[in-house]
Parts: structure tokens; C-alpha cells; sequence
């Protein structure tokens, strides 16, 4: 008998090696982050042989170039730089281990002609800015991502691939469409899934429906199904709500509530371009996924009415794997007030004298139904 379950086990153990190595892994090495920063701090080993490990992600709102944005920021040639408009705000993109953006204009570039409302086109120099203050991933499903058709859309690609950028929501091609997205950060992998309401009345051509993903709730929870299978934390971007409303209406809650029952983790919204109120959603499996309804403007020419108000949000990872099982917590959830200024320069509502008043509005406007949502200017 033990000589039998010697073999028994010995044949187990060689077929499980022989199975995990012939395991056909998912096809998206192209998009993954390779893990640098993971230190032995971000894992810690508890004396129950439970290991923690631990990420912070961020997420700014829109980012809308009108041509009073471009237009100041040429600096000859063609060539355009917006590095500075950001630079009071490097300091916080940089400081969680992923952000991304809401990229609302296409950055087509100067060849096929700038342009701004209704129909945008941007600077590629745009998205080097982005990348140099510290974001990894642009979600770019938005009313305007066809406003200049196909064109825009590759060129904008082709940049965004150029200088290294992520992205999802636009794509240019079917097989591109069918890769989630994922990070790797501190050994939690996130995977990104991004959807607009609409493309302002312009039609999405039949054979290229690739081009922009519009929200279709049954669709959004077949993709989160899927991204489930490969990543720890789904996080899905809305491009939804009326604009200029401060409160989400009816079916942004209800949305965000079906999504996140079907497994969004962390749920991103904007369009409004203005804030809209950040919550805590239940599920069913035990976990709690969060949502900010809308994050507003992060660099854009609307000003005034709240329009030049957006902020960064963020929140912690962890995941704790014990034996079998993983459990993922989402924990200290943060938010960072920033302001466009006359110049459309990003500055931290915090920092700019003489606005403690409109800041405490921000604050308590932000933590409506979140009361322990922190708010600093330091991580
Ligand atoms: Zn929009």
C-alpha cells in the first residue's frame, strides 16, 4: 500500500508540473508592466505564513485640450510642451504605484490639424506630459474620441505606443480590442476596462466597432468576467452622467452598483466635469468595491461654475494570500482637490491662498457618503 501511494503521489506530483508548464498563459505580456518597484518591503510575511502585499492606484478626470490650452503652450515648429502645467502636480501622480487618466481629446498630433470644441483634436506633446508626470494608463472611451474619425484615432495610438503609454477604451483593431489591459505593481495585478455613453451622435462604422467601446452593461460584465481570470482588481472607467451636474443621477448609481455586484473593484466615472461624491458599494462576495462618480476636470480650458475644480483620487491594495485563498481589501481612500488656474497650470486646491472656504466646500461636497474620505496634499 505505501509503495502504491508513493507512486500514486510521485505521479501526481510529476503530471501537476507537467500541466502548469504546458499551461497556455493569456497573450498579454505586450501590455504588461514589468514590476520594478517591488521591494521586499511591499511583502510581508506573517508568522501564520500569510503573505500581504500591497499597491496604491490613482485616477484623475478629464483631460479636454481646448485650443485656449494649446494654443499658449507652442513653443515653435509645430512642437508644443505642457510639461509645466503639470508640475505642481508631478509629485502626487508619481507617488502611487499606477495612475491613470481620462485622455477625453484624441492627441491626433499637428498633422491632420489641431482643433478644439466640439471637435477635438490634440498635440501628441499632450500625452508626453501625462507620461512624464508619472501616468501609466490612459482611458480613452469618450463622447469625443470619434470626433475626428479614424485618423486621430491612429495617430493618437501610434503615440501612445511610441513613448510607452497604456491605454484602453479605443483601439485600433479587433485583436487590439480583445487584450485586457493589465499592470503588475507589488505582485497585485490590476486589469483595466474603459466605456463611453456615446460618441456625440457620431456613428461608430460597422466593421470598426473597435474604435471606441460604448457602455453596454451586459458586454461590460462579460468583460469583467473575463478580466477577473487574469488580474486581482478590475478597475473600470465610465464615461457617463449629464454634465455639469454635481449629484450622479439614477442610472450612474445603478450601474455602478450592477458592475460592481458583477465584479468592478474600482469603478472611475467622469463627464459631468465637475465632481461628483465618491461611495462605498457592498457585494455580495464580501469585498467592497469604491466608485467616484465623477472626477471632474483634470486639465482642460472650462473655467468657472466648478468646471476648473477636478482632483486625484486614490486608494490602497491589499491582497493577502492564505494557503488557497486571496482576499483583496480596498483601504484608505484619498482625495486631492486640484485646480485649473487662469493659465491652465494644475495646482492642488490645497496649496492656492485665500481658497480655505471653496476647499472645505470641495471636501465635504467629495465626502457626502464617505465620511472617513482623507484629504491631503501629502501621500
Ligand atoms: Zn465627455
Amino acid at each position: 500500500m505505501k509503495k502504491f501511494l508513493f507512486l500514486f503521489t510521485s505521479l501526481t506530483i510529476f503530471l501537476s508540473f507537467f500541466v502548469l508548464n504546458n499551461t497556455e498563459e493569456p497573450h498579454y505580456d505586450d501590455f504588461q508592466v514589468k514590476d520594478t518597484s517591488e521591494s521586499e518591503n511591499n511583502v510581508i510575511l506573517s508568522k501564520e505564513n500569510n503573505k500581504t502585499y500591497t499597491a496604491s492606484l490613482s485616477a484623475i478626470g478629464d483631460v479636454l485640450i481646448h485650443d485656449r490650452v494649446y494654443n499658449p503652450a507652442h513653443i515653435g515648429n509645430g512642437k508644443y510642451n505642457f510639461v509645466s502645467h503639470l508640475k505642481q502636480v508631478k509629485p502626487y501622480l508619481e507617488k502611487a504605484d499606477i495612475t491613470v487618466a481620462n485622455q477625453e481629446s484624441m492627441i491626433g498630433g499637428t498633422k491632420i490639424g489641431l482643433s478644439s470644441y466640439p471637435s477635438f483634436n490634440s498635440p501628441h506633446e499632450v500625452g508626453d506630459a501625462l507620461k512624464h508626470s508619472g501616468v501609466d494608463i490612459v482611458t480613452l472611451a469618450n463622447n469625443h474620441t470619434l470626433d475626428r474619425g479614424e485618423d486621430a484615432i491612429q495617430s493618437a495610438i501610434t503615440y501612445w505606443n511610441k513613448i510607452g503609454m497604456h491605454y484602453t477604451g479605443s483601439y485600433v483593431s479587433l485583436e487590439d480590442q480583445r487584450k485586457i489591459r493589465i499592470i503588475e505593481k507589488n505582485g497585485i495585478i490590476f486589469s483595466f476596462l474603459a466605456y463611453t455613453y456615446g460618441t456625440n451622435g457620431i456613428k461608430i462604422p460597422n466593421d470598426k466597432q473597435y474604435l471606441v467601446n460604448l457602455i453596454d452593461e451586459n458586454k461590460i460584465k462579460k468583460d469583467i468576467s473575463s478580466a477577473k481570470g487574469i488580474s486581482d482588481v478590475v478597475v473600470v472607467s465610465l464615461h457617463f452622467g449629464k454634465e455639469y451636474q454635481r449629484l450622479p443621477n439614477e442610472e450612474q448609481i445603478q450601474l455602478a452598483r450592477q458592475l460592481a455586484l458583477a465584479g468592478a473593484d474600482i469603478i472611475i466615472g467622469h463627464h459631468p466635469h465637475v465632481l461628483q461624491p465618491m461611495e462605498w458599494i457592498k457585494r455580495e462576495d464580501g469585498r467592497r468595491s469604491i466608485v467616484a462618480y465623477s472626477l471632474g476636470n483634470f486639465f482642460s480650458g472650462q473655467t468657472g461654475d466648478y468646471k476648473d475644480i477636478g482632483g486625484i483620487m486614490q486608494i490602497k491594495v491589499d491582497k493577502i494570500v492564505k494557503n488557497d485563498e486571496t482576499i483583496i481589501t480596498l483601504k484608505e481612500p484619498l482625495f486631492i482637490p486640484t485646480f485649473v488656474d487662469s493659465n491652465y497650470y494644475v495646482t492642488p486646491l490645497a496649496m492656492i491662498n485665500g481658497n480655505e472656504s471653496l476647499y472645505n466646500e470641495i471636501k465635504n461636497h467629495m465626502k457626502k457618503w464617505m465620511p472617513e474620505l482623507k484629504f491631503s496634499t501629502q501621500f
